[in-house]
Order: C-alpha cells, then structure tokens, then sequence
C-alpha cells in the first residue's frame, strides 16, 4: 500500500459534497428508539428532561407526538406501584409494561415496540435479580427474566431487550420465544454513567453494587466474548421444544420458566431444527 506523499486522505475532506460522498454513517429518524417511563404517576425528570415519567394515561399522547413526528420503535421501561423480591411486577400479566403495551399496540399498529426486560426496576432492593444470601443468583434470575419477556410479547411487544447481564439470559430467552427478536444489551459496562436513567427507572440498587454482573469496564476483550456468546448458535444447547409457540400466542399453560428449569436440569440433545437466525 502506498504511504505519504502519494496517499493524502486530505483529498476528500475539501468540500462538505466530497465529505458527503464519502461518509461511512448516516443516522436517520429509522435508527433511533426513544425510550419511555411509564409509571402509576407522571414525574418530571431535571436531569433529563424528555426522559420523564408517563402515566398510562399520558403515554398514548407521547407516543401520538413521537409518531408525528416521524420516530417509528419506542423501549417501554415500566415503574411498578409496589416491588417486591421476586419482582412480580415485572412479569405479572397485568403488570405496568403489560398494560401499557395492551394499550398502545392496537393504536399503533405500525410503532415498533420494544421492553427493557430487567428486574430492577421491580426488586425491592434494585438490583437485576434474585438476591439469595446478598448475591445475585444466576439461574433463579433467568427464570424470571424468560417470564417476563414472554408475559411482554403476549401484550403485544415486538422486541424483547435483556438488560441484566446475567450468563444465558439470551438462549433462555430465545427457547421461550424462537419467533421474537432479541436485542440484548450484549456488553454492558457497571457505570455511574447509567444514575440519571436509574433516577428515571427508580432502579437504584438499595445495598452495593452491579460489577458482580456487569462488566468491568477495563476489559474489552471480555465484552467481545459477551457479543460473541449472545450470537452463538444457542440452539444446541436450548433446541426450540415441540411446544415452543410462535410470537405473541406464546403458552399460558406451560410457562417458559417451568420449561427452561425443566431443560436445565437435563439438557435436550436432540437434533432439532435450529430457529431460522439468531437475535
Ligand atoms: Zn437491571
């Protein structure tokens, strides 16, 4: 390859057309996704301010407005009116997401809808999972998270978004439902720079910390691995079972935690058909 003074890469920065011409990226109003709170009372956010929180009578207003205004996929994140342990607001059929997207599915047909599916929010100490003996406990966690994605697309949503960071969220997920899009939150980094969407989720934790499962923000060779393991070929671990349903009819009987536990316990190794892509 040629060097100086044959290459001069100066040579396409000289107009604003030639930069034009040459630009790698172009963001348009299709790439982005606004993310809204929606909560039991409307709250003004200071810190960011168009980050408030909305009432599930005041978001089909703010979804009308964004809509208008040309933004096409919204992330719900849901404040409970009451948490607990377990984080039974997070998956219960008619918790504060569940309802609101309920809501704004049949009026928005054309709206992308997508969950933050985390436990924060809904854990009465804050943090992402099932606390047992001061720790987070992995597995415990992932059936809760499966519960709550799926409760997420029977009301209506598009994409599901593990935010937790627990190991094997992402094919757990994917056995419950083969048919929705995941979008994990492949590498994310234990940061003080999430506190102003802590305040807008009110998913402070009560006692210590995330870097027990969010990653240190020193490694990224480990964050490639993250990516690598979230696009892994899951189905030979988690095979789709017989029962697995298509997207948004997923099964009430049969909840997909129970089948995950299930498959946990002893691992399917049959030669199902893989899902047709990954998240
Ligand atoms: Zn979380």
């Amino acid at each position: 390859m040629s060097a100086f003074p044959t290459t001069r890469l100066r040579r396409l920065r000289r107009t604003p057309a030639l930069r034009g011409l040459v630009r790698e990226t172009r963001l348009h109003l299709d790439d982005f996704v606004m993310p809204l709170f929606v909560a039991p009372e409307p709250l003004v956010n200071e810190e960011l301010p168009a980050l408030g929180r909305h009432s599930l009578e005041t978001l089909p207003r703010e979804a009308e407005e964004l809509v208008a205004a040309g933004v096409r996929a919204v992330i719900l994140f849901g404040i409970p009116e009451s948490k607990d342990e377990e984080a039974s607001g997070a998956w219960e059929d008619d918790g504060i997401v569940q309802r609101a997207l309920r809501d704004l599915r049949p009026r928005f047909p054309e709206l992308v809808l997508l969950t933050d599916v985390c436990l924060c929010e809904y854990t009465s100490h804050g943090h992402c999972g099932v606390v047992r003996d001061g720790e987070v406990d992995n597995d415990e966690s992932l059936d809760l998270l499966v519960r709550t994605a799926v409760s997420h697309v029977e009301a209506g949503a598009d994409v599901v978004a593990p935010s937790d960071m627990m190991d094997g969220r992402v094919a757990a997920i994917r056995e419950a439902l083969p048919q929705t899009p995941i979008l994990s939150y492949a590498a994310k980094y234990a940061s003080a720079f999430y506190g102003p969407f802590r305040e807008a989720a009110d998913s402070t934790p009560a006692f210590g910390d995330r870097r027990g499962y969010q990653m240190d923000p020193a490694n990224v060779r480990e964050a490639i691995r993250e990516c690598e393991l979230d696009l892994a070929p899951i189905w030979t671990c988690c095979a789709p079972s017989a029962s697995a349903s298509t997207r948004r009819s997923a099964p009430t009987t049969s909840p997909a935690s129970t089948r995950w536990s299930r498959r946990r316990q002893r691992p399917d190794t049959s030669t199902s058909a893989p899902p047709p892509w990954n998240p």
